[in-house]
């Protein structure tokens, strides 16, 4: 059925339905109302002014039509209310005077003023209030009115076949009802228990559909992408897990083992990596690099700063150290000369796990045999680059490794063709990091929080937005903190890092700061991602309202990672409210989620890759316990029907 089958639609009103987004039958009867008016009748013996004063009455007088303003005009009646005789008011409805006549009852919405007994409706509905009614409203445009809407789409109902997409079985688990009679009800709401079971149906059902669809395309991207399957020495991989110098976390272990499963298949991997702060993704993609090592293949890591890339190496050295597998390191700062080399050694199949900046990605670099491409803190690389990357080979297995600012709705939409692996659980020992919101005038708090952690021979960063003074009097820089904390802390050694201090000095600095030589490390937020010093116990962030909790969280993060008490205070006189969620909250998940919610979608993405995704009924962010639940039973569903896409 077409939209121009149904009476009363011809191509005027087919171009006002087009203007609210309906162009066909289904847009039509899923055109949901954005909210129900709940008309409950209201006393008028209370004296009270309403805005929305709802009842019936019966009508005492021949309305009065006049004109004014040319166009406009003015109805006026008297109508018996709860046996008060009011005066009703109301505009443009002229062609309701024939329909109003003394002895009918009729329901008023409007706003009433007791002072002068006047009651200026809104709408006047020519019958009597039930105990209680729900009105649908809609989002209209000029030349539709709200009942000319509901009756086409009562007509189309009657007619149009609805596609139902949740199979019987779910319908029956979650007591849903026939999606059918639930849109009937959607649009004619008789009581309010009906119309919530109803809204409840079609909600799941439109991101069952989604989700359906998300599944649907995965699946013909895996048969489109095949992988080279990877022998991997399943013996080597344990003794280098067993000779690693902690014990994997339940977590860490079972994500592992599910990647490895994935690099062992021949559909490609195509992974995110989610895991809070600290929860120590790094090893567990060094395993992966390991695992492809043993069955031949070449691992490229790509990190989004060069100190980011140079710890990484570190530790890969140090892990790898007793292996004969190859680690090297390319950044952009390298020398040409020292670049070639390592380019040829690619080339050769002299380097097993290259680790490296954006210059991974730079023409010069030819992998003989590229068999997984690792990005950490993915989000700060846009989709351009990821995917440079990824075809440097011809089909290399991909993971993306991500701390907290993905919120979790955005990995089941955005990424809803990706698998996600979570590493939810962090290292035994692990100690909650007590975090305190300081005003300036408090700083002595902090100072001898500071202390504190220095006599116990740990040490302190302490973060500023600013590098000098001339870039804002409003804010503290590093500058000045390196001075104060110099005569705050005269027995200590105090370091200072930021971003536009060059390479060699950065490494310095940082690897001093990591040899304990350097006590409390003042610096900009070059520091916030990644870096890992864990005899670090003491975080202070000054002008703390700068920074979006989701950072704040990450330059928390740098201490806690040890099994001693850390602490972490947030120094700032403005936006404390917002501030105080860092005193509670120490799960990434949920301060990204409030973050989210305070600031919108703000910087959350580099490359702003969302694509904003909107659906009718749901909501990504409310809705996501919902959109969990659909995507396993998405999921289950696949699993036992036989698709062809
Ligand atoms: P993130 O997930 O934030 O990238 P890292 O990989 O940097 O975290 O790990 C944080 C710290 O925890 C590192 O010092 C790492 O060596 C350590 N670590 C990782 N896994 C474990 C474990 N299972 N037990 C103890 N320490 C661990
Ligand atoms: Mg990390």
């Amino acid at each position: 059925m077409e939209l121009n089958e149904i009476s009363g639609i011809g191509p005027k009103m087919i171009e006002h339905l087009n203007s609210i987004n309906i162009y066909n039958m289904d847009d039509l009867v899923r055109d949901y109302p954005y909210r129900f008016d709940v008309l409950a009748k209201r006393s008028i013996a209370d004296k009270r002014y309403f805005d929305n004063f709802v009842s019936d009455g019966v009508v005492y007088s021949i309305p009065v039509v006049s004109f004014f303003k040319g166009k406009m005009n003015r109805l006026t009646f008297r109508c018996n209310i709860q046996n008060k005789l009011v005066k009703v008011i109301i505009f443009n409805r002229a062609f309701l005077k024939n329909n109003i006549t003394p002895g009918k009852v009729i329901t008023i919405i409007g706003k009433y003023n007791p002072k002068t007994e006047t009651l200026t409706a809104s709408n006047i509905i020519l019958k009597a209030l039930k105990t209680k009614e729900i009105i649908p409203v809609y989002h209209l445009c000029k030349g539709v009115t709200s009942k000319q809407l509901r009756g086409f789409i009562n007509e189309g109902l009657k007619h149009y076949d609805v596609k139902n997409n949740v199979p019987d079985e779910l319908i029956k688990k979650y007591d849903f009802i026939n999606e059918e009679d639930a849109l009937k009800i959607v649009h004619n709401p008789l009581d309010e228990k009906t119309l919530k079971v109803a809204l409840k149906t079609l909600k799941y059902e439109e991101l069952f559909t989604y989700m359906l669809r998300v599944r649907m395309l995965k699946k013909k991207n895996e048969e489109h992408n095949k992988s080279f399957i990877k022998n991997i020495d399943d013996k080597k991989v344990n003794d280098f897990i067993k000779s690693l110098p902690f014990e994997l976390t339940k977590d860490q272990e079972k994500v592992t083992y599910e990647m490895i499963d994935d690099l062992k298949s021949d559909t490609k991997m195509n992974r995110l990596l989610q895991g809070d702060v600290g929860s120590g993704k790094t090893v567990v993609s060094f395993i992966l690099a390991y695992a492809c090592y043993t069955a031949g293949y070449q691992t490229a890591m790509m990190a989004p700063t060069e100190v980011l890339a140079k710890q990484h190496y570190k530790n890969a050295l140090d892990l790898f150290k007793n292996t004969d597998l190859k680690v090297s390191l390319l950044t952009g700062k390298m020398k040409q000369k020292e670049k070639k080399e390592i380019y040829n050694e690619l080339k050769e199949n002299k380097i097993d796990l290259l680790i490296g900046t954006h210059a991974l990605i730079s023409d010069g670099t030819y992998f003989n045999n590229l068999g997984l491409v690792i990005t950490d803190e993915q989000h700060r690389f846009g989709v351009n680059q990821r995917l440079k990357l990824k075809n440097k080979a011809v089909s290399p297995d991909v993971l993306m490794m991500s701390a907290t600012p993905i919120p979790r709705t955005y990995a089941l939409t955005i990424y809803g063709d990706t698998d996600v692996s979570s590493i939810k659980s962090m290292p035994k020992g692990r100690k909650k990091v007590i975090t305190y919101v300081k005003k300036t005038d408090e700083v002595k708090d902090v100072l001898q929080g500071v202390y504190a952690a220095l006599k116990n021979n740990n040490q302190a960063y302490v973060i500023s937005p600013m590098i000098e003074e001339n870039e804002s009097a409003d804010y503290t820089n590093v500058n000045d903190l390196k001075h104060k904390f110099e005569l705050a802390f005269k027995n200590y050694k105090v370091g200072m890092l930021h971003g536009k201090m060059d390479d060699e000095e950065k490494e310095k600095v940082m690897q001093e700061f990591k040899e304990g030589k350097i006590n409390i490390l003042i610096s900009t937020t070059v520091i916030e991602v990644g870096v890992d010093v864990s005899n670090a116990t003491v975080m202070v962030i000054f002008d703390a309202d700068r920074f979006g909790l989701s950072q704040l969280h990450q330059l928390r993060g740098r201490v806690g990672r040890n099994d001693l008490q850390s602490y972490c205070y947030l120094v700032s006189d403005k936006d404390t409210k917002r501030l105080k969620i860092m005193e509670e909250e120490n799960d990434g998940y949920k301060i990204s989620e409030s973050d989210f919610k305070l600031r919108g979608q703000g910087d959350l993405f580099g490359s702003r890759q969302s694509g904003a995704l909107t659906f009718k009924l749901s909501d990504v962010r409310r809705d996501y316990d919902l959109l969990v639940k659909v995507r396993d039973d998405v999921n289950e569903y696949m699993k036992n029907k036989d698709f062809s896409v």
